[in-house]
């Protein structure tokens, strides 16, 4: 089965502070995540076990308030982003981006 391409989002905001992050896809589509649930559901390797796909991280100890500082493009594939809480190992495909965002939109 060919995978369909994933596009790459044309402009990234950190909302409200960055406690939210809107992408902008070609079409026009626009999707919002919430930057704590993005933060509580980091992929990184210190965060889930590479091995059996555990997650590592307890999502209570991410600060409610976290919020979003900086981000950069990995590639055209994905974002990594600073959070507040200093942590900033996670890279978030824009395939995950893009597929999640019905359970983003209110
Ligand atoms: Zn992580």
């Amino acid at each position: 089965m060919a995978l369909r391409r994933i596009p790459v989002p044309e402009t990234i905001e950190l909302a409200d502070d960055g406690a939210r992050i809107v992408l902008t896809w070609p079409g026009g589509k626009v999707t919002e995540h919430s930057a704590l649930d993005l933060r509580r559901g980091c992929p990184c390797a210190v965060c889930v076990d590479e091995m059996t796909g555990k997650q590592l991280l307890d999502p209570a100890r991410v600060p409610p308030d976290l919020r979003a500082r900086h981000y950069s493009r990995v590639g055209r594939y994905a974002i990594q982003f600073s959070w507040s809480d200093g942590h900033s190992t996670g890279i978030y495909p824009y395939a995950t981006l893009y597929v999640n965002r019905e359970e983003n939109e209110t």
